[in-house]
């Protein structure tokens, strides 16, 4: 049979104390038997003292001339009489009647006495110096070593009659006897009582102990969940909980027994009631109808919130009435819900954008063909013009001024014809081709496409050309492009300050050329990490696109398009392309 440590320390504290009880039971009844023998002793001696000194007084008065002794040898030898082999004290019981002779005690009777035992007693032993003392006048009761070194109970009294001392003593051994026997046995069955019933309880209790255990274990494994979060509430305090939870609230799980989840809850939930009355509506409402199911935001120990999905059911246990609560921390879900949502309106957003592209495009189209159109018509004017001028020359009647005016008109003509051409240009869509161009004429012609937008505005486009050739394989459109979208945005940028020079400045450094734009606007502060992004725009009717595309245009032509802030304020846009001698003249012109 195996006993587990319980059990043993439970058997052995059992024994200790009900050995200590036996013990000081034993102990109390000893203590009063030898009080009793003692008494008992004491009254029978100084009974025999008295009666011995009666029969003495007697012998001195009536004893005859003619014993042997006279008076005392006759009491003596009556007391000698009657209690030679006194059997009445006990095993071991004796009666001593002493008498002092010079330095030693004589006994004159010892009711016990074998031949061998000594009728003398020195005075230096104890027994004789106690019994000189008796003989003197001393009476009562002791303990003391007897002529064999045994200790002995003595009751002793004096005989003053006769100058003796009477002493009736009993080994202690003999008093003790019974109350070690009976402490021996019970002991004995003491312990072989416990133990047994240690076995017995062991048989009846460890099954049922192993099977609390088991539960237990149950118990915890179902508790110690790694996915779910789970309370007991009493008295609307967490009475207990398990370690997860204490994870999804942020802390140790013992920092929230005793406290009420309204600690780890923020003031109000996401419906907008306190959470108190949220809290208190839930309830009443599983108390009434059931389980209830529910989303509550919790507030980690951090201050985070957490979102979490909450089973409540009444449970009981050992008779009182609790809250048992599961806990699922649905935080991520719901970040991801909203990252989806997030993401779903985004591309809503960038679908009206491509729309918006969309339609632009079919605009640069039809501006081609308008373009064409009103070239027509410009032509002719420009014709009509000319035979109305050439008319009036040779008619004699024309004017100085109306000479003049029709020059001027013819001027005009040309010069929309111009713009027309270039607007035809910027909007055809050719195949991208690659020509030998100087960077400084691509300027010049973005800041005459630039120039009505640049009027309205009320800016001034100022050049700072190279005085250099500055060659460069590239498409003229797409390069106008880039440079035409990046004047537009520096022009914008200043629209709220009352800065008016945007400046265009071209060079050539470390084998590279390039057009470098800058204005005094906003300034690119908060914004800088992101303009080249597409679809990231700052303005009310932006399309966010011009500069995503510009840059690729750039890498196309193996250059870059980078920005920085204008140390004055504003910002600065730097196309840098290689130079064409350095890149592959044999594609020069070619379509790519
Ligand atoms: P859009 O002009 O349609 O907004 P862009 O790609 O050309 O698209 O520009 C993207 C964004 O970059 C602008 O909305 C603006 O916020 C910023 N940006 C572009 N150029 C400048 C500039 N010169 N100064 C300040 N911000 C600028």
């Amino acid at each position: 049979m195996k006993f587990d440590r319980n059990t043993i320390a439970l058997t052995l504290i059992i024994s200790s104390v009900v050995l200590v009880v036996l013990g000081v039971t034993l102990g109390s009844l000893y203590q009063t038997a030898i009080n009793q023998q003692k008494q008992r002793l004491e009254e029978f001696v100084r009974g025999q003292a008295q009666l011995i000194g009666a029969v003495a007084r007697f012998d001195a008065e009536y004893s005859y001339a003619d014993v042997a002794g006279g008076a005392f040898g006759a009491t003596v030898g009556q007391v000698i009489d009657a209690f030679a082999g006194y059997r009445e004290l006990g095993e071991t019981g004796e009666l001593l009647l002493a008498r002092r002779v010079d330095d030693h005690v004589s006994l004159l009777l010892r009711s016990r006495a074998t031949d061998s035992d000594p009728s003398t007693l020195p005075l230096s032993s104890p027994l004789g110096a106690l019994l000189a003392e008796v003989i003197d006048g001393r009476s009562g009761t002791g303990v003391v070593v007897d002529l064999d070194e045994v200790e002995v109970l003595a009751a002793f009294a004096p005989v003053p009659e006769l100058g003796l001392g009477l002493l009736a003593k009993i080994h202690l051994d003999e008093l003790r006897y019974p109350f070690v026997v009976a402490g021996a046995i019970s002991t004995a069955s003491t312990v072989v009582l416990i133990f047994l019933g240690a076995a017995l309880s062991g048989r009846v209790i460890s099954p049922l102990q192993r099977r609390l255990r088991e539960s237990q274990t149950n118990i915890d494994t179902f508790f110690e969940s790694p996915t779910e979060g789970m309370f007991l509430l009493s008295d609307g305090v967490y009475a207990g909980c398990n370690a997860h939870l204490g994870e999804i609230l942020g802390c140790d799980r013992e920092e929230l027994l005793g406290k009420s989840p309204l600690e780890f809850s923020p003031e109000t939930q996401p419906d907008g009631r306190s959470s108190l009355d949220a809290g208190m509506a839930h309830f009443t409402k599983m108390l009434a109808h059931g389980p209830q199911y529910l989303f509550w935001q919790h507030r980690r120990s951090d201050g985070r919130p957490v979102d979490t999905y909450i089973s409540l059911r009444e449970v009981t246990l050992e008779g009182q009435s609790l809250i048992l609560g599961t806990v699922h921390d649905v935080t991520r879900l719901r970040e991801t819900e909203a990252e989806l949502s997030k993401a779903s309106r985004q591309i809503e957003e960038q679908r009206d954008h491509l729309a918006h592209v969309g339609r632009l495009s079919l605009l640069g189209e039809m501006t081609a063909s308008i373009a064409h159109e009103i070239n027509q018509p410009l032509t002719a004017i420009s014709n009509y013009t000319q035979a109305a001028l050439r008319m009036a020359q040779r008619d004699g009647k024309h004017t100085e001024a109306l000479s003049d005016a029709l020059r001027k008109s013819a001027e005009q003509v040309q010069r929309a014809a111009e713009v027309i051409r270039r607007l035809r240009g910027f909007v055809r869509k050719d195949e991208g081709v690659r020509e030998r161009v100087d960077l400084n004429d691509v300027v010049r012609d973005v800041s005459k496409l630039a120039e009505v937008d640049a009027r309205h505005h009320g800016i001034q486009i100022e050049l700072g050309l190279s005085e250099e050739v500055l060659a460069v394989s590239a498409d003229p459109i797409q390069l106008q492009q880039v440079l035409l979208n990046l004047v537009r945005n520096a022009m914008e940028a200043m629209e709220e300050t009352d800065e008016v020079t945007v400046s265009i400045e071209t060079g050539e450094q470390a084998g590279r050329v390039y057009a470098r734009v800058k204005d005094r606007g906003v300034g690119l502060s908060k914004v800088e990490e992101r303009v080249f992004e597409p679809f990231f725009t700052t303005k009310d009717t932006g399309l966010g696109m011009g500069l995503a595309i510009s840059k690729s245009i750039a890498e196309e032509h193996h250059g870059r398009l980078e920005c920085e802030p204008n140390p004055d304020g504003g910002a600065i846009f730097v196309l840098t392309l290689p130079l064409a001698s350095q890149y592959d003249d044999s594609q020069l012109g070619v379509p790519r």
